[in-house]
């Protein structure tokens, strides 16, 4: 008996990896630094201890899209919900990507956009970004107009670079997609902590997909919560490909209770883009580049040591941040998720002493 053949394209893919270390502060997979407030855990225990288990979770899953249509100031019939935004933008594929059709990403950027895309059967067209990370219109006008791609893929804030994207270069881009007929996504996981969303922009008559998250500013990357806003006739498609019942009856209370919280939320939101502004302020001041930020973590480039060994003198210190200092058109290159101000400080302090010690 031989093992089944798996997809011809699946047998090559490289599966997507996050590794985590045993260290003491851990800034290295953009998750918030603190637990949502105590009061939303309580009531959530208290909440899940009253659900009918034997039965069913609502399929529609229309309380919670309601509260989240409230909050984001759209229509309910414009929200789509399911487990993390990776499962949004994995059905987003399912329904408008698939076997004879192309996803346009622009890298370097979140490497499940064209990930999710191969394994949906799309294939996918890379375009390249300027050398500071910044679009070039241009080139998005030659790759959308040559493959006339079904998907467009931004991100803004981008990861892992934490540029974000203006108004003008949206509308321009949404534009040209489309021309060819094709759906924008932009990807706005860490849109809170940006100072501008492309959600401005959606209407019932515009290709466009934003897809947010409750990993980050909500505090619950635990609970693998994510949405997108979008036309309703657009949803409407999203929820015949979708799974039945997919979002479980705890999910969806949690996702509910939290929106309890704006208040709190938007609090630690500030507080981060503060320390954005205290830590990248101190690391001007050390011999690294970096690039402005518009999300909860930042690049940056050691100029002169290799970013592998920063990364592993980090380690030492027990401080994980994410080693991309290998990945196409990184070379070098670390993010630093921002964590509290302690661990923050502790970085800074760790990073100074490191690029201070002569290499042997
Ligand atoms: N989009 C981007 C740009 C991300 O960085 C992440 C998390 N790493 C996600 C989407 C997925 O987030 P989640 O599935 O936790 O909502």
């Amino acid at each position: 008996m031989s093992r089944p053949k798996v997809r011809d394209d699946v047998a090559m893919m490289e599966g997507y990896h996050s590794p985590q270390l045993d260290v003491s502060i851990r800034l290295n997979t953009n998750e918030a630094p603190q637990p949502p407030p105590p009061e939303f855990t309580r009531r959530l225990a208290e909440a899940i201890g009253s659900i009918e288990w034997h039965r069913y979770p609502s399929r529609s899953a229309s309380a919670l899209r309601a509260r989240i249509a409230e909050v984001e100031g759209v229509e309910a019939d414009q929200v789509f919900a399911a487990n993390g935004s990776n499962e949004v933008l994995q059905t987003v594929l399912l329904t408008y990507g698939g076997p004879g059709r192309t996803a346009l990403t622009f890298e370097p950027t979140y490497a499940l956009h064209s990930h999710l895309s191969r394994i949906a059967g799309t294939a996918v067209v890379e375009g390249e970004r300027t050398d500071e990370f910044e679009l070039d219109l241009d080139v998005v006008e030659t790759l959308i107009a040559r493959h006339r791609p079904a998907v467009t893929f931004l991100c803004s804030p981008n990861n892992p670079t934490g540029r974000f994207e203006s108004e003008a270069t949206i509308r321009r881009v949404l534009e040209l997609v489309e021309a060819v007929d094709g759906l924008l996504i932009v990807d706005e996981a860490y849109g809170q902590f940006a100072p501008w969303s492309a959600k401005e922009l959606l209407s019932e008559d515009r290709n466009l997909v934003v897809t947010r998250t409750y990993s980050k500013t909500w505090s619950m990357a635990a609970a693998r919560l994510g949405y997108a806003l979008a036309p309703s006739w657009l949803v409407a498609e999203l929820d015949k490909v979708v799974l039945p019942y997919h979002l479980d009856a705890s999910k969806q209370i949690a996702g509910l209770l939290a929106l309890d919280y704006l208040d709190d939320m938007s609090a630690r939101v500030a507080a981060l883009v503060e320390e954005r502004g205290r830590v990248q302020s101190a690391l001007a001041d050390l011999d690294v580049d970096q690039w402005e930020s518009g999300a909860n973590f930042i690049l940056f480039r050691p100029r002169h040591r290799s970013g592998a060994q920063v990364w592993q003198d980090l380690v030492d210190r027990s401080i994980l941040v994410r080693n991309c200092a290998s990945w196409p058109r990184l070379d070098d290159c670390l993010r630093l998720t921002l964590g509290t101000a302690e661990e923050n400080t502790a970085f800074l302090d760790a990073l100074a002493e490191i690029l201070e010690t002569p290499t042997p």
